[in-house]
Parts: C-alpha cells; structure tokens; sequence
C-alpha cells in the first residue's frame, strides 16, 4: 500500500475521498466535527505538496436529493480551517463538476456534492465511477468509516488510477488496529457494550485468542446474564443469542480469558430518564424492572482491571448513556480508561456511541487513540478485507 509520503502531489489534481458525514443541527449546523477534523492533515499536506484538491464524499441516506443532505453545509468550515476559498459543484459528475475540476490550479480546492444523490454509488456503478474518476489524476481515500461498503467512491474509481494513496486517517486506523491485534502488551482487557450481542459476537470470537479480560456491559450483558440462568426482569433480551452467549462464556474459559458481567445495575421500571431507578444485584431482577446501566460495585470492579491492564479496547455504552440518569456507568469507564492511558497503557476506543462518551467527558486527546470508524473498525478486527482498502492495494 503507498502513502502520502510516496506521492507526488505538485502540480497533481488529486480526488480524496473524505469521510464528511457529519451530525447537523436543524439550522444546519455541525454539531460535531471530528470526522472533518481528522482529515484536515490529509488535506493540508497534499496543498502544502502543490497539489489541487477534489474532496468528495457521502452525506447521510439521501432519497431524493434532500437539501439536508447538501455537502454546502460544511463548505464554510472548510474554507476557515484550509485558509481559502473552496470551491463547490452542485453535482458529483457532469460537465459542470468537471469544468471546475479541470481548471484547479495548484492550491484550489473543490469540493463535490454528495455522491449518495446517486443511487449509482451504492451499487458501485461503474459508469459513475469512471465518471468521478474523471475530476483527478490521483486517488487518495482517507474515508476509513466508509472503507468497509463497496460502493464507487470508495472501491470502484479506485481502478481507474494507477496511483493511489491511503490518508493518514485510513492509515491511522489501521496502524491502531493492528496495534491492538497484533502487538498488544499484556494484560489486555476488551471492553464491549451496548445494545446488542449480534453485532459483537465475531469480534468477541475473534479477540478471545488475544486478550486476558473481557468485560461486558450495557444491554448485551443480560443475554449474557439469562445464559447464565439468571433473572432479568424486563431488562434487555435477544433471545435467540442465549445459546450463543453460554457457547461464548464456554469458549472463553477454555481458553483462559475471564469474562466480567456487571454485578449490580441501575435498574427502571420504565426506558425513560423520569423512570425512578434503584441498584440491584444482577442476580436476581425483578419481572417488572430492567437494567439500563452498570450498578457502582460493577464499576470499581472495572476500574480495578482496567487501571491493572496494558492494552484496553473499548467499543460500547456500559448502560444507556443518551438518559443521564443511566450514564453514569459509562462515564466511569471512560475515566478508568483515561486514568490508565496515564499510567501507560495503550487505549483504543472504538468509534460510535464509546467515542462519544470519550467526547462527551472532553477526554479525546487523553486516550491513546479514538477511531472515527465505528462498523469500519469491527469489521477490520473481526479480520474481514474491507474494500476500501483492498482497492488500494490492486
Ligand atoms: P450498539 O449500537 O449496539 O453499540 O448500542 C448502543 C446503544 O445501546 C445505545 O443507544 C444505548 O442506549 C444502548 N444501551 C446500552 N445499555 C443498554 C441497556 N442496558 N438497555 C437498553 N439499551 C442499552
């Protein structure tokens, strides 16, 4: 796989897909904007390096060409952090799109509507590749939350290139997640929550021969719990993961690694942040309450294995996080993984609702890595190829 740094950007149109898909407000305002931070070195050393930018990217489920879905809205944010003018085509291909991307000079940045208006991009057409294929003479993709869709932008242009180069984004992804895979100092503890089980049994499958510790919280525990035989109330079930989730606690002491369930949780009788809320065992729930959240034993119990761990990858909510009444558990993960990145350990949180909890405590910088990838991310770990980056390297 090349790079930036085996490119030569001057002179150069250089199409890099960018991973734009930022949450707005209703006033179509960004309320956060690390995916569009991140990239920002991408594209600053290929300007620095004398070359034109063409960026393009997805933006959100558009049906029908939505106006909230219109790349313009974070054109502004761009141009104060480039320091310039950007350019914007109000389509991805066209004569239009294509007029401005051939007369970029050096320096000039362009930034292309989304490519999701088509449908063609979803099904990785490749007549709308070549088309966006047209706007440059090298591909860049820094898109790592979009590299695991085969979808044109991020697969099929790739090969209409003879150079193209991942982003520091993408590459810092990956250097990460191998890290983690590959190279992790011991004792290394996973962390998983969240709602659901399904999603996470191929990496638990696929991290057990790696790690010391795993410990699962948030709404999968109870599957987890009910394997065990245990009451759960009306807590979280899915119910056809139960023999699943007992094959999973099989698997894990047969292969030495200790799994830790919560032992109390903030219970409700409803899924409301109003709902009054005690702590219980999680042992023994009664038939009207559910767990929404990791009780205070559970979380000094986490505290002291992560505090105790070398490596810690984090991907899930301890309980749920959006209700503050229920947020507290993942907030004390957060400052347990913080408080060990300190004691020097190698943290790796892995994107969606774990990166926001990070975010949300203003911890991003005091970790050791917070990927931008949620799905990207688990599936690069579960060991799948994803195409974005398989694209690359043809
Ligand atoms: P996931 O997308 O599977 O990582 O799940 C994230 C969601 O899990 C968040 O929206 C949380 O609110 C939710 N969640 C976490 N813990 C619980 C719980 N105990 N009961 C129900 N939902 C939960």
């Amino acid at each position: 796989m090349r790079f930036l740094e085996d490119a030569h950007f001057e002179g150069k149109r250089v199409l890099v897909r960018v991973d734009f898909n930022v949450p707005l407000n209703a006033q179509f305002e960004i309320t956060d904007d690390t995916r569009l931070a991140a990239t920002l070195p991408t594209l600053r050393y290929i300007l620095a390096q004398g070359g034109a930018l063409v960026l393009m990217s997805h933006f959100g489920r558009p049906k029908n060409r939505e106006a909230k879905y219109s790349l313009v809205h974070v054109r502004a944010y761009l141009e104060k952090a480039l320091a310039r003018q950007v350019l914007f085509a109000p389509d991805c291909i066209g004569q239009e799109a294509e007029r401005l991307s051939q007369n970029l000079k050096s320096g000039e940045v362009l930034l292309l509507e989304n490519v999701r208006y088509y449908t063609e991009e979803t099904q990785n057409d490749p007549a709308f590749a070549q088309a966006l294929a047209r706007h440059g003479e090298i591909y860049v993709n820094d898109a790592f939350g979009a590299a695991h869709r085969a979808h044109a932008s991020t697969t099929g242009v790739a090969k209409y290139f003879t150079e193209k180069i991942c982003g520091k984004v993408m590459q810092a992804e990956i250097e990460n997640a191998n890290k983690v895979l590959e190279k992790a100092e011991r004792p290394f503890t996973a962390i998983m929550g969240g709602a659901k089980i399904s999603d996470k049994i191929l990496i638990i499958e696929k991290l057990l021969p790696k790690i010391d510790h795993l410990i699962i919280g948030g709404g999968m525990a109870y599957t987890f719990f009910k394997a065990k035989g245990w009451e759960i109330g009306k807590s979280l079930l899915e119910a056809d993961k139960v023999e699943v989730a007992a094959e999973l606690l099989k698997k894990a002491q047969e292969m030495g690694v200790t799994i830790h369930l919560p032992q109390d949780s903030v219970v409700a009788e409803a899924f409301s942040n109003e709902s009054p809320y005690q702590q219980l065992p999680s042992d023994a729930l009664p038939a009207d309450k559910m767990g929404l959240d990791i009780g205070s034993a559970a979380q000094a119990d986490f505290a002291k294995l992560i505090h105790n761990s070398k490596t810690l990858l984090w991907n899930g909510p301890m309980g749920v996080f959006e209700m503050p009444n229920f947020a507290k558990g993942t907030a004390a993960i957060a400052k347990s993984v913080v408080e060990a990145t300190q004691k020097g350990a190698f943290s790796l949180i892995g994107g969606g609702d774990s990166a926001a909890a990070i975010k949300q405590m203003g911890a991003a910088q005091s970790v050791s890595y917070v990927s931008t990838g949620g799905g990207a991310l688990l599936e690069y770990m579960e060991g799948k190829i994803l195409p974005g980056v398989a694209a690359l390297m043809d």
